[in-house]
């Protein structure tokens, strides 16, 4: 018989009141309009499961993942609560499609055709108002094309809603346009940043991803969404790095005076890459400790100086401010969420 498995020596800590206090935020914002959630890419590396009961018990009712795979790891949907496969219907995927416990999202004329030859029902339906991503082209005949289907919620995504451009009014028209001709219980286009834009953006139905998980979407959320993610590690050794001696791959950093350094259990196989060498740090109640060297796969050297206390054992929170971690590492917001590995053990509190 297997012992059950040990705590993993890196975890997250989720703030639960964080993430239901960005949607409450988020679904204000909305106005009218109902407030979604994005739980594509495992919850934007938080775990969709729990983020999807966490939000469908702070009222959310509409979530959106990208694949059938995803939609199948979250069956059985809990009461009330409607899930949208962003990516559509491939032939692989008609299986899972048909069996209804989710609607696929459907984007081209071919989605279309293979929805319908199936008798597929109900649907949604993306127009492609400037992205030049995903969904039937906007100069298209969409109402033609989609003549005859149940269309519960048609929708659009913006590409540029994070800053102030011509095309985010240019895509807001082009999908009223879209949308007077055709027949569908539910309008959608604005993402995080879209609902900030305003009050024309909201249509019925909002989708916000990276703001409900502490993303800074645009200035006018930047008061009032709360961090959700905090990663914390375990100390695997604690050594004095000689004056003189180097710490880490390639010999990056050079210890002009004998250095207190903790080995942490954190690497850029956790999703803390390599941009972070030399600029990250953990903290322990509220004392920087600064990083040395290069990130390792697994590892992190961390200088201790300042907390002589810290034993092997010990556990220490990295500094994961989005914004901070964003201006040292490079990496945007989303990357910073999705990038969370599988070896975090997920504490919600
Ligand atoms: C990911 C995604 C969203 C959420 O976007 P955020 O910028 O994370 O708020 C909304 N709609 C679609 C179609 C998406 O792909």
């Amino acid at each position: 018989m297997s012992s059950p498995p040990a705590a993993a020596p890196l975890r997250l800590r989720l703030d639960g009141e964080a993430l239901a206090s960005n949607w409450r935020w988020l679904n204000d914002r909305s106005g009218d309009a109902a407030c979604g959630a994005a739980i594509k890419a495992n919850g934007y590396g938080l775990g969709a499961r729990q983020v999807m009961e966490r939000l469908a018990a702070a009222g959310c009712r509409d979530f959106f993942v990208a694949t059938w795979a995803e939609a199948l790891a979250l069956a059985p949907l809990p009461d009330g609560v409607s899930l949208s496969v962003l990516h559509g219907v491939r032939a692989e995927d008609m299986l899972a499609a048909l069996s209804g416990f989710a609607r696929p999202v459907l984007n081209t004329p071919e989605q279309i055709a293979r929805w319908r030859e199936a008798g597929g029902g109900l649907c949604d339906v993306m127009i492609d108002t400037g992205i030049n991503r995903l969904g039937l082209d906007w100069r298209q005949d969409c109402a033609a094309l989609t003549q005859g289907m149940a269309i519960h919620t048609l929708m659009s995504h913006l590409a540029c809603a994070d800053e102030d451009h011509a095309l985010n009014a240019m895509q807001q028209d082009r999908f009223t346009d879209v949308a007077q001709g055709m027949k569908a219980d539910r309008l959608s286009l604005a993402n995080s940043a879209g609902i900030c834009l305003g009050e024309g953006y909201h249509f019925g139905l909002t989708r916000p991803g990276l703001a409900l998980y502490g993303g800074i979407p645009r200035a006018e959320a930047e008061e009032t969404i709360r961090q959700v993610v905090f990663p914390q590690a375990q100390i695997l050794q604690r050594r004095t790095i000689r004056a003189g001696d180097t710490a880490g791959y390639s010999a990056t950093f050079t210890a002009g005076q004998d250095v207190e350094a903790a080995i942490l259990n954190l690497g850029y196989a956790d999703g803390y890459l390599r941009g972070f060498s030399g600029r990250g740090a953990a903290m322990a109640d509220g004392l920087r400790l600064p990083v040395i060297g290069r990130v390792s796969m697994d590892l992190l050297i961390v200088d201790v100086s300042a907390r002589p206390d810290l034993v092997e054992g010990d556990w220490v929170d990295i500094d994961y401010d989005l914004r901070t971690a964003s201006a040292q590492s490079g990496l945007s917001h989303y990357e910073l969420l999705t990038g969370l590995g599988a070896r975090y053990d997920r504490a919600w509190t």
